[in-house]
Order: C-alpha cells, then structure tokens, then sequence
C-alpha cells in the first residue's frame, strides 16, 4: 500500500518537495491489532502545525515516517476482540492505504447510519469543535448575533447553521470567494455574508452587523480578530478555535490593537481544543443528526480522489479550494 511521509520540515507555505509518497508492505494484524483498507482520509488545517517541530498540543510528525490523520475504513482482518473482518472503524492512522491499527484506537462506525465520510466531518471531529467551540466555549445563548469566520468550510459552516438552528438573532460569516458567500446566504441560511478578500474586513463586518455582535467564532485570527473585536457588543464572547491565516507564517504576527476594547465590552476571549470536548459527543450526535435527517441543517463536502492526491487535498485546505470538508476518497 502506498502512504505519505514527511521528508522536511516546510518553511512557509509546504512545497510538494517536503513529502513523499512511498510503497509500504502490508503486514498482518498483531495480537490486538486490526488491518484496516482506508476509505476515506481527512486533511485538516492542524496538520500543518505537526509538519512543523515546535512544541504543541500534538506531537510533531516525524521525519521519514507516515503522518497521520483521521480515516475511516473496513476492516479486512482482526487479530482484536470485539471487531471483525467487514466491521468499519474510525481511527487516526490517514495519509496511506492500509492501516494497521491497535484496537483501542478504533471506533467502530456504522456505514448504514451515515455515509462513512460524515464520521469525518459533519458528524465528526469538525462537527463536534463547532458544537463545543459554540455551544461551550463560546456560551452561545438564544438571541445572541453571531459572526464566524472561515464560514464555508468544515467547522465554519456548521457554525452558522447551528447557532441560526438555536435561535441566533442574526448570523453573518466571512468567507473567501463570492461563490462561497452565495452559498452561505443562500444554502446554509446565513443573515449576511461577505468576501473577506473584497475589502477591509473591519468595515465590512460593521455593514454585515450594524448592531454588533455577541459572539465570535474564530478560525482565522489576524485582521478577523481585530474586526470582531472592534465589533463587539456587552459581554461579548470570542471563541478562538483556529487561526489559519498565520498557519504558514514565518515569523509571529501582530496581535489586535484595539484589545482595550475589551474592558469597556467586559468581553471574553477563549481558546478551545475539541479533544477537551467529547463529552459531548453523543448528545452532538443526537441533536445534529436530526437536523440533517430533517434537511435543517446542511453539509458540503469536497471529494478528491486518490492517494496520489492527498497532498494536493490538504494544500487545498490551506489555500481555502474546499466547500464543506476536505475529504480523500482512498
Ligand atoms: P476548513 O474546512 O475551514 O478549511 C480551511 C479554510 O480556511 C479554507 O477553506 C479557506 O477558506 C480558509 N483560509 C485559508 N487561508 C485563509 C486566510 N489567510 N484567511 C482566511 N481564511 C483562510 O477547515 P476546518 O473547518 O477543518 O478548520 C477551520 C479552523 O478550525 C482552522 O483554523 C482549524 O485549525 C480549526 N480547528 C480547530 C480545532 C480545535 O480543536 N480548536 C479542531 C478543528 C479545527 P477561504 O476560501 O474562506 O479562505
């Protein structure tokens, strides 16, 4: 089977030049061990924070090694108590074809319940930050004007759609092409919509949200922040779940200034790490999955094809090519 490892450590935006694709033999499933053909693999905006090797929340990927990365697939044999040849599971070894995986960090999953790929996203890893991140972090309540940032992607569009579902006074997202704000607006139910490359961001969340906003959900950070900042109303909460515009940055960025803005708001900034949050993962399930049963709320995801093009999929999350979640159909 073939996988992708890390070669060197990318400087800035990663170079094709930093990763290789290489053929591995499958070897057979140890005691406890399941082997496990991929079906679908997740690219996600952190991996980028393990190419690198400064210290944080994950380890970095080692050089020469296979990355990881979430992935659902089926088993085809089991050395493991508790899961079978033909059982489906999610874990974390992505980034290759075959997977042998230790069963304790396998979840089975159940195909005939939701499309396999939805374990990834929607009814996922993405889903759950934007449940908890909102929900949680961001103590959303009824009546509350929320703005996201990022608001086409995975976590983002999920964002909108569940603080409208609850009952958000007015919902506005930011995102990076018109197409994409036709599609907040008119697919995911947004209030108001706009491109951040159009323009100063400050000025056009002032006209998206001209009663400011209670809560902001950040997946950007840099000039985003600030703009929600500037824009925040009394007791207003800012949920800090990403910030993918330094992500390929070299050197740090400056922060906000007008933090100050803070004392007369009496404003919150929090930052969130989902792996803090499943605890809420079966009552996630519960309420987002009969919003989407029901068609009330609304999932894209964007499908490349190919282990060859699994690199090419996760440049294309930092380069902003997906609609919904990125996906690797393996
Ligand atoms: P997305 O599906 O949102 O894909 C990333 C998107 O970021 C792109 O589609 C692109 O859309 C946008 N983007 C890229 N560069 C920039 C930029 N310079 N400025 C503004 N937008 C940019 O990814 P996810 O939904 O998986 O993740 C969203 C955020 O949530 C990320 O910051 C990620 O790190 C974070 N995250 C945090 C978690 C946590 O536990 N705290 C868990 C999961 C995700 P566009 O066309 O709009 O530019």
């Amino acid at each position: 089977g073939r996988e992708w490892h890390l070669v060197s450590r990318p400087v800035g935006f990663p170079q094709p030049s930093d990763f290789a694709l290489v053929e591995a033999e499958v070897r057979q499933p140890g005691p406890g061990e399941v082997l496990v053909r991929n079906a679908y693999a997740s690219v996600d905006p952190y991996m980028r924070g393990r190419m690198s090797d400064a210290k944080s929340y994950v380890a970095p990927f080692e050089l020469g090694k296979t990355m990881q990365g979430g992935a659902v697939g089926e088993v085809i044999a089991s050395n493991a108590e508790g899961i079978e040849a033909g059982d489906h599971v999610l874990h974390f070894l992505g980034w290759r074809e075959y997977a042998v995986v230790d069963a304790k960090q396998a979840v089975k999953v159940d195909p005939e319940a939701a499309p396999l790929s939805t374990y990834l996203g929607v009814l996922g890893m993405t889903g759950l930050t934007a449940y908890a991140g909102l929900l949680r972090t961001a103590s959303f309540k009824e009546g509350d004007s929320v703005f996201v940032s990022g608001a086409a992607g995975a976590v983002g569009s999920q964002v909108g759609q569940i603080a409208r579902l609850k009952g958000a006074s007015r919902v506005i997202g930011s995102a990076g092409s018109d197409e994409k704000v036709k599609l907040l607006l008119e697919e995911y139910g947004f209030d108001a919509a706009f491109n951040y490359k159009n323009g100063p961001v400050s000025q056009q969340l002032r006209d998206a949200a001209p009663d400011g906003v209670d809560v902001y959900f950040d997946n950007v950070g840099g000039d985003h922040l600030e703009a929600a900042i500037g824009s925040l109303n009394r007791d207003g909460r800012i949920a800090v779940c990403g910030m993918i515009s330094v992500y390929n940055n070299t050197e740090a960025a400056p922060g906000p200034r007008n933090l100050a803005r803070l004392i007369q708001t009496r404003g919150r900034i929090q930052g969130f790490l989902v792996g803090d949050h499943y605890d809420l993962q079966q009552e996630f399930v519960q309420e987002v999955g009969a919003w989407i049963r029901s068609g009330e709320l609304k999932y894209t995801e964007t499908v490349v094809e190919g282990i060859e093009n699994n690199l090419e999929a996760f440049f294309g999350v930092l380069r902003g090519d997906n609609i919904g979640k990125m996906i690797v159909k393996l």
